[in-house]
């Protein structure tokens, strides 16, 4: 039995307070129907929600089989409205995106029903409205009758023991209003049905009671429930009782419940009948979303790129150990120096600024930045020690040059005799003719600009990994030369021309024709290629420090004056004097995929060769004459030089001049020439060094190191760092050095610093992006909300329905955080799918002008935190909405047209 014990219900507004009912006691029967009358605005509405738990009273109590309900928690009334009660409107009520049969299971999904029994428990319910076959219609496919034969499936498709119908026939024309009216009285049969209408005809012949409403109170009851009725409803049977209390313990626990998952698929389901209007809310969704992915894509793509070139680029850009070396960390001390502190400045005041200052700061600075390094024999040979898995080649550089004691054939016209002349002559000849010629002001940078020989790496397999043999073969033997030519097949013409393949008839027509205001040349001396057979078989011979010079005295008034000798060219040479015959082998070209090879085009030969060098020239008289102050005193006016004289012909005319094997650097000499104060030249260490410079000194003053791949660079640097650690003992061909006997050696690491560099700068640019393409994320994410917000307006009836029908607070907030996690998870995939649609076509494009494949890569796991980021921010944006929807009054939402 229900029991309304003096019921009010005000409803208060900011201007007034409405009095809705005051004071309504009814009971009611479990069994009948009762129609309440009464004119517009007098309750009927409210008393029907009041019983169907969908509001509170203000005062009073609603007493549902006994129990009062004035302790009801939020919890109670969803059971109750769920299980127990029924809801028909006169507007239906049926939420359009849904089928006739989701409408009917609606009411079952929500108390967490499975699939299969939903389904055949709604059929069964439309079966018997009289809908059978029309399960798959939606709503506005469907007369108005049908309409409310749905709803009337609705309701009673949990069994409730009450049905509450608000003017059910309100919106219907009369013929289908006694069809509905008919099915409703059949249903009466089993429970209690309160029906409210306009219609007192319909009241009269088809109700069992007629309850009439006035301004919040009862006026008239046609057959109100007896003292008697509601004795034995309070006084049960034992039997009866127990029954009672089963149903409401089950009941009780049988909470209304609807799953996460089914909350999902019904905003799913909302979602796809919105099809265009989810695509694009995906999509705006989703520019932020691609605009920071791709941001992402570029910088690991560019990241990738550099790491690729790593090991190619080792090869350009091995660990280079030498006398004097750049301090690279203390670039950025320099950038300090430049730096000036603030002081606060008085008016009418002229400030100093001290260029001493700065300039101390400077010098300090850049003494700091150029490093001298002390490379002892220990330091090479524990170098030399290295594990060899951790580099590829390694090149000691020893600071002799070939160019004077490699002789080759010269001729100054094609059909002349050919003479053998040093390297070294042959460049003072052509440096000499250059000075008479238009080209003067050039003519020093001959040898600056083509170096002669170097030494290749020993490790052929590392060459011929990056250079392909075109002619000929390696070289591999010490009396082998080979000749490496750039990318572009080239091997420039002052090499040539210091080896001595061009006559000088030739040399001269190239100078001709780059000097020459029209450009013309003689087509008989000037070529623009040389054939591979030109080139190969060309022989050189190389002396020793012995042949090459020679030390006199002549005894002139009773003083013995030393003199040394340089012969450069073969005639100058004592009788019968045989070299080591020197044979161009090869010719190698870098292979095409490689930027950065470990030779760059010109002359090599073997370390053989250095090994065959470093023997001969081991000891000679040269150097005696040299470390002797008193011999080699004549010497020191010309800065130790090692003074020829040579002849040379132009334009017919025979002249002499003076060439000189110096250790002294250009500065050196404009220091020495100068006699300021800062620059003595120290004699002893420019003789040391013309003594290396001549292959006299067999402890290496440089070396170069070529990693096996970037992954091995650092060990490669951690075993060089050792020997800078300022504790422990190394051991060196068994002798221990401590620390303090090992001084420290600063080695030059530029790729380190060159990749560090591109990657600090791929960072800063990649931040500096993200930020910015962020605020579009921001737009998005705002946007969301509002289209959010604006389907909650749009859904407030279904909040209503669903919440008429049981459904949580919980329930609604869950439907459009599910809705908002969909679209954050469609515009997240969208996003990144659209990125890495956007990259196949980038990198399509960028292919051929970088020559990488995946400048454009989008790590997964990124992509996959952007989509995991999209679902957050959406939902966040989400949940103002979504929990505004939840507290929605459901009488409310139901009342909204
Ligand atoms: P009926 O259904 O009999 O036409 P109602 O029960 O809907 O009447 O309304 C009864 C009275 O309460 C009316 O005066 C109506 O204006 C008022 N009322 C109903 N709901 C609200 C509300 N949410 N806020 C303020 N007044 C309301
Ligand atoms: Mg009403």
């Amino acid at each position: 039995m229900l029991e309304l014990k003096h019921i009010r219900k005000d409803y208060v507004t900011a201007s007034e307070t409405v009095r809705a009912l005051k004071g309504v006691s009814l009971s009611f029967r479990d069994k009948e129907f009762v129609s309440i009358l009464g004119p517009s605005g007098c309750g009927k509405t409210t008393l029907l929600n009041l019983i169907g738990g969908l509001d509170g009273y203000t005062s009073g109590d609603l007493v549902i089989n006994g129990r009062s309900t004035k302790s009801y928690k939020d919890r109670d009334w969803d059971v109750y409205r769920n299980h127990r009660v029924g809801f028909i409107f006169q507007s239906y009520n049926l939420i359009p995106h849904q089928t006739v049969l989701g409408n009917v299971e609606l009411a079952l999904t929500i108390a967490g029903i499975g699939k299969k029994e939903r389904v055949a428990r709604a059929k069964r319910a439309l079966d018997r409205v009289g809908l059978a076959g029309q399960y798959y219609k939606r709503p506005n496919q469907l007369s108005g009758g049908q309409c409310q034969r749905v709803a009337i499936a609705r309701a009673l498709v949990n069994d409730p023991e009450i049905l509450l119908a608000d003017e059910p026939t309100g919106a219907l024309d009369t013929v289908t209003s006694v069809q509905i009216m008919e099915l409703i009285k059949e249903i009466s049969g089993e429970r209690l049905v309160i029906m409210v209408t306009h219609n007192p005809e319909l009241a009269a012949k088809y109700s069992t009671r007629i309850i009439s409403l006035r301004d919040g109170l009862v006026v008239q009851d046609t057959n109100p429930v007896t003292a008697a009725e509601i004795y034995s409803a309070r006084h049960l049977s034992v039997r009866e009782r127990r029954a009672r209390k089963r149903t409401d313990r089950a009941m009780r626990k049988e909470k209304a419940k609807m799953s996460l998952f089914t909350a999902f698929k019904l905003s799913a389901r909302n979602l796809v009948s919105k099809k265009g209007r989810t695509a694009m809310v995906g999509f705006a969704g989703s520019i932020g979303i691609i605009g920071i992915a791709l941001v992402l894509a570029f910088s690991a793509g560019i990241k990738g790129y550099v790491a690729s070139m790593q090991d190619d680029m080792l090869s350009g850009n091995p660990i280079e150990i030498a006398e004097t070396a750049y301090d690279l960390n203390m670039l950025t001390g320099m950038m300090d120096a430049a730096d000036k502190e603030e002081i606060i400045k008085q008016p009418n005041r002229v400030y100093i600024s001290s260029l001493v200052e700065y300039l101390a700061k400077m010098s300090n600075t850049a003494d700091t930045l150029m490093v001298e390094n002390t490379l002892t024999e220990e330091y090479i040979e524990y170098v030399k020690n290295m594990p060899q898995e951790y580099y590829s080649a390694m090149l000691l550089g020893y600071g002799f040059d070939l160019a004077t004691s490699v002789f080759t054939d010269f001729k100054t016209s094609k059909d002349a005799v050919a003479q053998s002349i040093s390297v070294h002559r042959l460049t003072s000849v052509y440096t000499s003719i250059l000075k008479e010629t238009e080209f003067k002001d050039y003519a020093s940078y001959v040898t600056a600009l083509a170096p002669s020989f170097a030494q290749a790496p020993s490790n052929t397999d590392y060459i011929l990994n990056q250079y392909n043999i075109e002619a000929g073969d390696i070289a591999k033997e010490k009396n082998e030369i080979m000749l490496v030519l750039n990318s572009r097949d080239e091997l420039s013409d002052l090499l040539l021309a210091r080896l001595g393949y061009y006559t000088e008839d030739e040399f001269l027509e190239i100078v001709n024709k780059a000097t020459s205001e029209d450009g013309s040349y003689d087509e008989a001396l000037y070529r623009d290629s040389f054939s591979y057979d030109e080139l190969l078989g060309k022989t050189f011979e190389w002396y020793s420090n012995d042949q090459l010079f020679s030390v006199g005295v002549t005894s002139f008034g009773g003083q013995d004056f030393y003199n040394a000798k340089y012969a450069s060219s073969a005639d100058e040479l004592a009788e019968g004097t045989k070299g080591l015959e020197l044979t161009v082998v090869g010719i190698l070209t870098p292979k095409d995929n490689i930027s950065y090879g470990c030779l760059s085009s010109g002359v090599y030969y073997t370390e053989a060769l250095t090994e065959h060098v470093l023997e001969k020239n081991a000891s000679a008289a040269i150097y005696d004459f040299l470390l002797d102050d008193e011999k080699s005193a004549a010497l020191a006016q010309g800065y130790y030089s090692l003074t020829y004289t040579y002849d040379y012909t132009y334009e017919g005319e025979t002249k002499t001049s003076m060439g000189a094997i110096s250790a002294l650097s250009t500065i050196d000499m404009l220091g020495g020439m100068m006699g300021g104060s800062g620059s003595v030249i120290d004699p002893a260490e420019v003789r040391d060094n013309l003594i290396r410079l001549l292959g006299g000194d067999s402890v290496a003053n440089s070396v170069l190191i070529y990693p096996l791949s970037f992954d091995e660079k650092d060990l490669v640097t951690e075993y060089l760092d050792d020997w800078n650690d300022e504790d422990g003992v190394i051991s060196v061909g068994g002798i221990e050095y401590g620390a303090d006997e090992r001084g420290e050696v600063t080695y030059t690491d530029t790729l380190e610093l060159i990749i560090s560099i591109i990657n600090t700068m791929i960072d800063v640019i990649s931040y500096a992006l993200i930020a910015f393409t962020s605020v579009s994320l921001v737009v998005s994410t705002v946007m969301i909300g509002i289209i959010t917000y604006v389907s909650v307006v749009e859904r407030i009836k279904e909040i209503g329905v669903i919440r008429s029908l049981g459904g949580r607070k919980k329930d609604v907030s869950h439907l459009f955080n599910a809705e908002t996690f969909i679209i954050g998870l469609l515009a997240g995939l969208i996003g990144v799918g659209a990125t890495y649609l956007i990259s196949i076509v980038l990198n399509l494009i960028l292919e051929p002008l970088i020559g990488y494949p995946n400048i454009a890569a989008l790590p997964v796991g990124q992509a996959a935190l952007l989509v995991a980021l999209s679902v957050a921010l959406t939902l966040i944006s989400g949940l103002i909405p979504a929990s505004s929807a939840a507290k929605k009054d459901p009488v409310v939402a139901l009342r909204t047209e």
